[in-house]
């Protein structure tokens, strides 16, 4: 569980430089951007509880250099105010988004499946269904079903 009293705290977070041998784009904890694929990053903990709970802060080489002017705090000001209206946006969909059902989505799904092998093989409309049907089973992502258990059309 965490202990919210510790983002009150002001002990330091050290961030040291640690070699990777897995080359990716790392994200970063100060801009909410990504590292390069590099092989040193700057890497530290934050501590989130006394339970022992803590997680990695990393800091990509463009929050290293800073060569737009803004130093870490700035850049970790600009990051937490992103998220707080990104959050604020979000929040403001409750009650108001309109999606459509899962079957539907399902059954566009499947009918883009069948129109790109009546394109891609030169087949017709039955040959490119029953092709889908083989090809796609449910456990592929693409369900056979629907929540009710009804066969989907195609
Ligand atoms: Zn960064």
């Amino acid at each position: 569980m965490t202990d919210q009293t510790t983002t009150e705290t002001t002990e330091p977070i050290f961030v040291e430089l640690v070699e990777t041998n897995f080359f990716t784009r790392y994200p970063c904890t100060v801009c909410g951007g990504c590292t390069e694929k590099v092989a040193i990053l700057a890497e530290g903990t934050q501590r989130l509880s006394d339970d022992g709970e803590s997680r990695t802060v990393r800091v990509c080489e463009s929050c290293l250099e800073g060569s737009d002017g803004l130093g870490i705090d700035e850049r970790l000001d600009l990051h937490a105010r992103a998220l707080e209206a990104e959050a604020a946006l979000i929040r403001s969909m409750i009650g108001r988004l309109k999606v459509p059902t899962f079957a539907e989505w399902c059954k566009a799904e499947r009918e883009h499946e069948v129109h790109a092998h009546m394109e891609n093989y030169g087949i017709g409309r039955d040959e490119a269904e029953n092709k889908v049907h083989r090809d796609y089973p449910r456990e592929m992502g693409r369900p056979l079903f629907d929540q009710e258990g009804e066969k989907l059309p195609f």
